[in-house]
């Protein structure tokens, strides 16, 4: 079966190209969404410091610069899908992800993850300018949690009904669903308001956000990397494979790390081949062809 890895990141974790490679090929992966992540140096923690070498580098455009994707696309073109999103409130945001298309190729827009409302004005121009290039658009979704007696906290894009009024502003854009701002409301529960993630096992219950907007935005696709897309549906088995069989068009497979937990559970459910084939490339490959 073919493997597309939708959402990963160069020098991510401790790894070089080599390194990379070398685990997509362990873990029978044919390409890689390669995505960048752009934002100021003070918008994110410095949990991040270990996973990250831009600063080290010097790097003014963010954790993971969008040159970091391009050195490694122009190494092993057959083996990325090269992913670009500039700081959406750069004047020239729509410039760059214009130039990124014709000049290097890139085909998807992301990793957006900044610290401003994914409905701002700015935002949706460039989430507009991507749907025209059909490059679909990976968000990072991560709200506060509580209010931690006024604490800088982290988030990333707003909350849940941000992400409605995106898909509502921008039909003709694809978005991606990720992170734990996203996943934590495939249940119907009040869980987001307490934990960024849930605990396993943890049944979902109806009603959840994440079905719903699925079910009303053909727009609406889920990016399921991370320990958030992961335990969402590793919280509830029998849930997940209900999921995967009414969303089997919508999900993506993707890690954001090295590891195999995706992959593992996936085998696990025992899906058919035809909709194994849909989460593992044939989704990633409808929504950024490759020439
Ligand atoms: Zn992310």
């Amino acid at each position: 079966m073919k493997i597309i890895d939708a959402h990963n990141h160069p020098d991510w974790h401790g790894h070089d190209l080599d390194k990379f490679l070398a685990n997509m090929d362990a873990n029978n992966i044919a390409q890689t969404w390669l995505l960048s992540w752009e934002c100021p140096i003070h918008e994110y923690s410095k949990g991040y410091a270990k996973a990250i070498p831009a600063q080290v580098m010097g790097s003014q455009t963010g954790p993971i610069p969008f040159s970091r994707c391009v050195a490694y696309h122009e190494r092993a073109p057959e083996r990325f899908v090269l992913g670009y999103a500039p700081d959406p409130r750069l004047p020239q945001a729509c410039e760059q992800l214009e130039a990124a298309y014709h000049i290097y190729g890139a085909r998807v827009c992301g990793e957006v993850k900044v610290r401003m409302m994914y409905d701002d004005r700015d935002a949706l121009r460039l989430f507009r300018r991507a749907g025209k290039l059909k490059m679909p658009v990976v968000l990072h979704l991560q709200d506060e949690i509580g209010d931690r007696d006024g604490a800088w906290q982290e988030w990333w894009g707003g909350d849940i009904a941000t992400l409605e009024r995106m898909l509502q502003a921008c039909p003709e854009t694809n978005f991606l669903g990720h992170a734990p701002g996203f996943w934590i409301h495939i249940s119907g529960d009040d869980l987001y308001r307490k934990a960024s993630y849930p605990p396993v096992p943890c049944p979902v219950q109806p009603g959840g956000k994440v079905p719903e907007l699925l079910r009303r935005y053909p727009n609406l696709y889920c990016d399921w990397s991370a320990g958030s897309g992961c335990r969402a549906l590793t919280r509830d088995p029998v849930f997940a494979k209900e999921f995967l069989d009414e969303f089997q068009d919508r999900v993506l497979y993707a890690r954001d790390y090295f590891d195999t937990q995706h992959r593992d559970f996936l085998n696990s459910l025992e899906l058919s081949d035809a909709i194994l084939a849909k989460l593992y490339h044939a989704n990633a490959e409808k929504l950024a062809p490759q020439p």
